[in-house]
């Protein structure tokens, strides 16, 4: 018992329960007490603790100038190239360092607590705008291309969204016809993150008799690749999104990613989980740090003679932003958890999502509550949090689209 929490405690140690109950439920709870465990491994806590020192002394300090200069964060992303944290999901022969899905999501959420719009550049850099190179690219495009954007020194993006194709992905219009020695892409993407600096892209686009989605790879260098105007958004202001056109842009064979005609969607469905995970951790990030705030001001600040945090209504807002923060992270772990022991989690990785970005976008807008003015003024940080937390709610699939999924999981 000892160093256990409840060592000293009165009915609710496993000892109260000695004698009680047949052999078999005790056999059960037994085991149950050593598979049930909330504690990070070392390592665990290491990256955590490595990436939120990171966030403090490296990232939070500049984020609110990186937003206004709306700029993509150059030098922090190639500081997280040099911190491994692009190959923390790859495995150790292409450069990176085999790290589960658990640790990533750590790592991330810190990134996150300190700036969205640079969580979502690295989150794009390590995940979608990798994934598929890996898994599908060939050794020249490993070499060239994948390893260099594991050290920083090329972008990726990823192009699936299309003026009328958002979350209804079968209508996608861009399409792929074979010609001689490779094919010509022809099409209309937006909303394409990093795409104003990238160096390739995965192109979603149909090909074949059955016109089935299909995924290319588009190098900044191909004639006819056009990136156009750029998005001005409501947030995550140093996260460059464009439109990105394909003017019968010519691909080799070889940049035919996919293994077949048409296996794009199969693909894109190993991927999906993950990127529901991690878009809910980046949402763990940006609501500590809007609680976080919200709780320095609440001390700070006095009204009628008292520190507000004195008064119980914005102690109960304090209470529900932690309670439901605290949820959020939970399930989102338990999530990353269930994927990292190859269990099922495709119903709990979109209810993390939905789950945690709806807690992270209710926590900001508490949090402008509590700062009341200072939550609407610029130099405080608490509007960025307010914008930024909106991309969360749609990148990853929206919480419409999510809940869809979750009802068609809980009524198979
Ligand atoms: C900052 C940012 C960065 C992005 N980066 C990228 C990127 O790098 N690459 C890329 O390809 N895309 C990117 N996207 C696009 C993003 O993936 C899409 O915006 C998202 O898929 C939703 O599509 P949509 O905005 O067209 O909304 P729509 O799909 O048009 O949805 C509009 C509304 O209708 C609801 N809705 C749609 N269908 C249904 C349904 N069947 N039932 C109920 N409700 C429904 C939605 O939930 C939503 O409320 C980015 C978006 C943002 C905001």
């Amino acid at each position: 018992m000892q160093g256990k929490p409840w060592a000293g405690q009165r009915f609710i140690g496993p000892g109260d329960m000695e004698g009680i109950g047949h052999p078999a439920t005790r056999a059960r709870d037994t085991l149950r007490e050593t598979k049930m465990n909330f504690d990070l491994t070392d390592e665990q806590r290491q990256i955590r603790d490595t990436f939120a020192r990171f966030c403090d002394e490296r990232i939070a300090p500049q984020a609110a100038a990186l937003d206004e200069a709306r700029a993509f964060p150059r030098a922090l992303f190639q500081e997280l190239a040099d911190l491994g944290f692009f190959g923390m999901r790859y495995p150790e022969d292409v450069g990176g360092s085999g790290l589960a899905l658990t640790e990533f999501a750590l790592a991330l959420a810190e990134i996150a607590r300190g700036s969205m719009s640079l969580a979502g550049a690295v989150a794009m850099q390590s995940l979608m705008g990798t994934k598929f190179l890996h898994m599908l690219g060939n050794a020249d495009i490993l070499e060239r291309l994948f390893k260099p954007a594991l050290r920083g020194e090329k972008i990726g993006a990823i192009c699936m969204t299309e003026p009328n194709a958002g979350s209804d992905l079968d209508s996608i219009a861009t399409t792929a016809k074979k010609v001689d020695g490779g094919y010509v892409i022809s099409g209309q993407k937006t909303w394409i993150t990093s795409a104003p600096l990238a160096d390739f892209f995965t192109v979603f686009a149909k090909a074949g008799e059955e016109k089935k989605l299909t995924i290319f790879l588009v190098e900044r260098s191909f004639k006819g690749l056009i990136v156009g105007r750029e998005i001005h958004k409501m947030g995550v202001w140093a996260l460059p999104t464009s439109e990105v056109a394909f003017d019968e842009c010519f691909v080799p064979d070889s940049h035919r990613l996919s293994q077949a005609e048409g296996d794009g969607e199969g693909h894109l469905r190993k991927t999906l989980a993950e990127i529901r995970i991690i878009t809910g951790a980046m949402g763990l990030g940006v609501a500590q740090a809007a609680l976080d705030e919200a709780v320095r001001y609440a001390a700070e600040r006095k009204q009628f003679g008292k520190p507000i945090n004195r008064y119980q209504a914005i102690q109960f807002k304090l209470a529900e932003m932690a309670t439901d923060l605290e949820a959020a992270k939970h399930l989102v772990y338990y999530a990353a958890w269930l994927r990292d022991a190859g269990r099922p989690h495709h119903k709990e990785a979109a209810m993390a999502k939905l789950n945690a970005t709806e807690a992270a976008a209710r926590i900001c807008d508490q949090a402008a509550r509590v700062l009341a003015s200072y939550g609407y003024a610029m130099e405080y940080p608490v509007q960025r949090y307010l914008r930024d937390v909106r991309f969360t709610l749609i990148g990853g699939g929206t919480s419409e689209i999510l809940k869809l999924i979750i009802a068609k999981e809980v009524s198979s």
